[in-house]
């Protein structure tokens, strides 16, 4: 790769932390552009204008050129424009205002016209670098919403001389969103009649059509959060019925492990945090867990480790693996746990249960909360993910940071982040279990708390986690080297 060459990148995500975010898609978008702007590249990022915005908080400017553009998508006419904002650290981000679709209750949406939504982003989204006369030599796509702009670049836009030298690059963040609607709106994406051939006839006579499908099948490459997961989307186990396409792109599919914005997650500096630690002053640490465990009213013996969770409450992170294992670990051992999340009904009762079970000694707090993720991070001695499946994880890699052990499923990202600890030679960075079922998370559980109660070893496996590096600057050159070979 050419060192100096600097990338024109249109990059379209449907979530862009901290403006709206669900989960990892929203972190990645920011991290990433934030990491490309500041090699020096030619970063235009692209999200819709949802109504949640804080659009005084971003600096979000009427751009002159892009106001009041039209757009039709099948049947529907739409007008949208295009703010220009800032997200904190001075990316620039380009907002795609157009109220009639996302001026919703919430992001994502189960209204009949959820594709409409994301067909009419990515067409605004390209139409707007047309008026900016703005060529951009990558289109990088990210997740169903955005993934049919490599198939209308091949198509309706296939003589724009502007998109002429412009490659695609599809990321995957999570193969379980697809973005499937029916067939019957076709239409939607104005294909020319030739053009039509192109859409995936065996979901077309199933009569349906699957946005992330014809990512993966006309990106020039695709990539996703770590190159386990890509490994296991090639399975049916793992593809979500996408691994046919996804083994006859095999050549084109790679994966790169996301990074951790280290200005948000490290002890050493977290705003959440009133005093700060790093591997010399673990003492800080200790006295953070006193004040986190008086906090929740927890049992404030300092013997007692505590487990914590942070995450979507949702069947891919396989918190059913904890149905029977937590009562019985909880009744035979010293633990204390604290949870927070929200999302399927079942856990958020699971947890609510547990807690009414174990007075003192299980928190679980129901909902989002910044604030109390990083100081879970910070007071835990470890932090549970028992994935059924994960794309890359971030809370491991932030785990690890804080010198929290992760006790992970040796899946996806939570494979390619974390390191089973051997104490024969101290190496390691937490503790991996193989099967995904309850009692491997017993195990892992048991075999993490006796190692809790050896200080040496326990001492050793902290460290390993805390000189552990992350960083965007990584991901950001491997996407580069991944730019270069479009
Ligand atoms: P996913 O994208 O599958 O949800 P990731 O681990 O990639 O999982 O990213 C999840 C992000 O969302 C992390 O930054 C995590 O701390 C955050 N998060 C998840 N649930 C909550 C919550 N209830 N409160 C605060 N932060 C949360």
């Amino acid at each position: 790769m050419n060192p100096q060459k600097r990338y024109a990148v249109c990059m379209l995500a449907a979530e862009v932390a901290p403006l709206s975010k669900t989960g990892g898609l929203a972190d990645v978008a920011a991290a990433l552009s934030k990491a490309l702007v500041a090699a020096g590249h030619d970063v235009r990022l692209f999200t819709p204008a949802y109504s949640s915005i804080d659009r005084a908080a971003c600096a979000a400017r009427a751009v002159p050129n892009l106001q009041k553009l039209r757009l039709t998508v099948g049947a529907r006419a739409f007008v949208f424009s295009v703010l220009r904002g800032k997200l904190p650290g001075g990316t620039p981000v380009f907002l795609v205002d157009c109220p009639a679709l996302f001026a919703r209750a919430s992001i994502y949406t189960s209204d009949a016209d959820e594709h409409v939504r994301f067909i009419a982003f990515t067409r605004a989204a390209l139409m707007a670098c047309g008026e900016m006369r703005w060529a951009p030599r990558i289109v990088h796509c990210n997740d169903w919403h955005t993934a049919f702009a490599p198939l209308l670049l091949r198509t309706v836009l296939k003589d724009e001389p502007l998109f002429a030298t412009t490659s695609t690059l599809l990321t995957i963040h999570n193969i379980g969103y697809q973005g499937i609607f029916a067939a019957s709106q076709a239409k939607d994406l104005g294909l020319a009649p030739g053009a039509t051939p192109l859409l995936y006839s065996p979901d077309l006579a199933a009569g349906q059509i699957n946005a992330l499908r014809h990512g993966i099948l006309y990106a020039d490459a695709i990539n996703t959060v770590s190159p386990t997961y890509a490994r296991e989307i090639c399975t049916s186990e793992y593809g979500m019925g996408l691994d046919d396409s996804l083994r006859v792109r095999s050549q084109d599919l790679s994966g790169i492990l996301n990074g951790v914005d280290y200005e948000e997650w490290d002890p050493r500096i977290d705003r959440y945090l009133p005093t700060h630690y790093d591997p010399a002053h673990l003492a800080v640490k200790t006295r953070l867990k006193a004040a986190f465990v008086a906090r929740l009213g927890l049992d404030p013996d300092p013997a007692i480790p505590l487990a914590g969770v942070v995450s979507r409450l949702a069947t891919q992170k396989g918190f059913e693996l904890m149905y029977e294992t937590l009562p019985r670990v909880l009744s035979q051992r010293a633990l204390n746990f604290v949870v927070l999340g929200a999302g399927e009904t079942q856990y958020e009762e699971f947890f609510s249960a547990l807690a009414l079970r174990y007075p003192g000694r299980v928190h679980f707090h129901q909902g989002y909360d910044e604030e109390l993720a990083h100081w879970i991070e910070a007071a835990s001695d470890l932090f549970l993910m028992p994935s059924r499946y994960e794309p890359c994880g971030l809370n491991q890699m932030y785990s690890l940071r804080y010198g929290t052990v992760p006790v992970v499923r040796r899946t996806g990202g939570l494979a390619d982040s974390v390191r089973h600890f051997n104490p024969e030679d101290g190496t390691g960075t937490g503790v991996v279990f193989n099967d995904f079922d309850g009692p491997a998370l017993e195990w892992a559980l048991n075999t993490t708390l006796d190692l809790y109660a050896q200080p040496a070893p326990w001492a050793r496996v902290v460290r390993n986690g805390m000189e552990c590096d992350f960083s965007w600057q990584r991901a950001a050159s491997e996407y580069l080297a991944l730019y270069a070979r479009l």
